[in-house]
């Protein structure tokens, strides 16, 4: 078990394939090579009562199936797999999470099973996490659901082993398991694998980074010679070339070129952060967003001290991480996917092959190590077809490593700035203002409750002579609570390092426009800041200071940009490359006298 990689660290990173650049699915088949747009799977689901399945020759078990799961149309790498497979031969695909590759194999599995009963045979799923083996097993069960005496088995390590024997002993059709707990049955003498007639490798590159290749080797040589083989792997490192030489027999082969088109409804962020300040930075990310939130941090410990910090804050949270026993973390995936919890603090290895729809935000806390982990952790959102953020904390020493990470994964990263109590400020007014609109419109949806309120009301105007607005007032009071509804806590850290990290950024931008001759869109580029002596403590509001700076300048209203009021300065964003003239006015400004 000696592979453990670390030649695609993002530490001088260099492109590992010159084939991830075109956004197509190509299926390479000597004698019938097709190109095929990749869609985003919400275009699969289609709208009418159209059923893209039909022509494959499923069974109808299994078409009733995937009727009730609402799939009407099977996506690129579906249409691509399926009937190279249902026509019994190897493949060879590279895709990622998300694409519905994991239906593009078990579909016709499921039928080819139904096909041979008589044999006895079945098929082995390797997968290289147990999250990866569950999610698996479990689409495996769902498209079997109609299909009578069909059973799915995940075997993986940090379960009790009894459970799994007996599973085992009875009629199984489809394994789905770890390399490690595979090994441990099969030598156990608990895991017959005469019969498998199928083997599949999802993840090969996870598992290969995870040293398991000599594991996954031991393993084939297990089983029959004669079986089909599939392998599926998000990337096409030349180890996976190799192990497809050797036991794959004239695949077809399926390559989604680029990561683009999945990793596109993402939308990429990074901050610029010193170390002592992320755990504020975070939680300031999260009074914009704490809904489906998901941390990634590199050590089991610290997913424990963010989630209690976190708490304290008033967050639902939970942690996952390879300390957790397995059947706590299929409970804190179920409370994460049923919204008893909010936000995951979560190390690589635990959280990988997670699928949670409901996830809008990745947050990479650190660094990731390489651009595997960084495109597997962001794939946790923008899953379905949904969209997503991912944000990425990068401190002074990670600035190239961001850079190479841009390189390779040929995205743009965009900056942006940690949200400061102005913003968070009108962010709970929106979200306050929010909640008692909604809670007026469900007063509505339950008349028990509704003729409450009016009983309440009547009393309090027979009693207390309250007029309407008197008693919204105090309701609105009773929600906000006693606490301070406002943040107040010094944010000057946030601007300092705004404007530090501006310049910086504004600076290599600079660099690799010359560089690169290409077009930058960094959103405060024409602008420039000011600092004006002024703020809070004199009295002043935003409206002053436009008012001031059109009537003294020629600058057109329009044209100021972000204002920044603190206790006694404010920064104002204006055009970039003002004339002197003007410059010397903005000197000389006033403000409320
Ligand atoms: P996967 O790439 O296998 O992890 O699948 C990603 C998600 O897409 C899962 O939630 C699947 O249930 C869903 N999915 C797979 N195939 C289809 C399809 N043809 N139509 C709609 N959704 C699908």
């Amino acid at each position: 078990m000696a592979l453990k990689k670390d030649s695609n660290s993002l530490h001088g990173e260099q492109e590992k394939s010159q084939n991830e650049d075109a956004s197509l699915l190509e299926l390479k088949n000597l004698e019938n090579k097709k190109e095929i747009e990749s869609q985003p799977l919400e275009v699969s689901k289609g709208n009418g009562n159209e059923n893209g399945f039909l022509d494959f020759g499923f069974n109808q078990s299994i078409l009733n199936s995937l009727r009730n799961k609402g799939y009407k149309n099977p996506t690129p790498i579906q249409k691509a797999a399926i009937p190279e497979l249902m026509l019994g031969r190897d493949l060879l695909g590279q895709a990622q999470t998300g694409t519905g590759k994991t239906a593009a194999f078990a579909l016709p599995l499921i039928q080819k099973l139904a096909d041979n009963k008589e044999l006895n045979a079945k098929v082995l799923v390797m997968t290289p996490t147990r999250e990866l083996a569950t999610q698996v097993a479990e689409s495996f069960k769902s498209y079997s659901s109609e299909s009578s005496n069909f059973k799915t088995v995940a075997i993986y390590g940090g379960t009790d082993y009894r459970n799994q024997i007996s599973a085992l002993k009875r009629k199984v059709d489809v394994v789905v398991g770890t390399p490690g707990r595979i090994m441990d049955h099969i030598r156990q003498g608990t895991f017959k694998t005469k019969d498998i007639n199928c083997l599949v490798l999802d993840e090969a590159d996870e598992m290969l980074n995870m040293g398991f290749l000599e594991d996954i080797e031991w393993i084939i040589d297990q089983l029959p010679e004669n079986k089909q083989m599939v392998l599926f792997s998000a990337t096409m490192p030349n180890e996976i070339r190799n192990i497809a030489k050797k036991y794959l027999n004239d695949p077809a082969e399926i390559l989604i070129k680029s990561i683009k088109k999945e990793t596109q409804l993402i939308s990429q962020k990074f901050i610029y952060i010193q170390r002592h300040h992320k755990l504020d930075a975070l939680k300031r990310i999260l009074e914009i967003n704490n809904e489906g939130v998901i941390i990634f941090v590199r050590t089991k410990l610290l997913t424990t001290s963010i989630a209690e910090a976190l708490e304290n804050s008033g967050h639902t949270v939970a942690v996952l991480n390879g300390d957790i026993p397995q059947n706590q973390r299929e409970n804190t995936v179920d409370r994460l996917k049923k919204g008893f919890i909010n936000i995951l603090v979560a190390t690589d290895v635990a959280a990988r092959g997670l699928d949670v729809e409901r996830i809008k935000l990745v947050v990479n806390y650190d660094f990731p190590f390489d651009k595997e982990t960084y495109t597997h952790r962001i794939g946790r959102t923008g899953r379905a077809g949904r969209s997503g953020e991912a944000i990425l904390f990068v401190n002074q020493r990670e600035k190239h490593f961001l850079r190479n990470l841009e390189n390779s994964t040929r995205t743009k990263i965009e900056e942006i700035n940690i949200p400061s109590n102005k913003i968070i400020n009108e962010k709970r007014m929106e979200k306050l203002i929010e909640n008692v609109n909604e809670s007026s419109l469900a007063i509505d949806e339950n008349e028990d409750n509704k003729a409450l309120i009016i009983d309440v009301l009547d009393n309090l105007k027979e009693k207390y002579s309250m007029d309407d607005s008197n008693i919204a007032m105090a309701a609105i009071n009773l929600v906000i609570g006693n606490k301070s509804f406002f943040v107040n806590e010094d944010d000057s850290w946030i601007h300092k390092q705004n404007n530090t990290d501006r310049n910086r950024s504004n600076r290599n931008i600079n660099n690799r426009m010359r560089n690169s001759n290409r077009r930058n869109n960094y959103q405060n580029d024409s602008f420039e800041t000011y600092k004006f002596n002024f703020g809070k403590f004199d009295g002043v509001r935003v409206a002053n200071i436009i008012s001031s700076i059109c009537n003294s300048t020629n600058i057109n209203g329009r044209s100021i940009g972000k204002i920044q009021i603190f206790n006694d300065y404010s920064l104002v964003d204006l055009p970039r490359d003002l004339h002197r003239e003007t410059k010397n006015k903005l000197k000389k400004i006033k403000v409320r006298n």
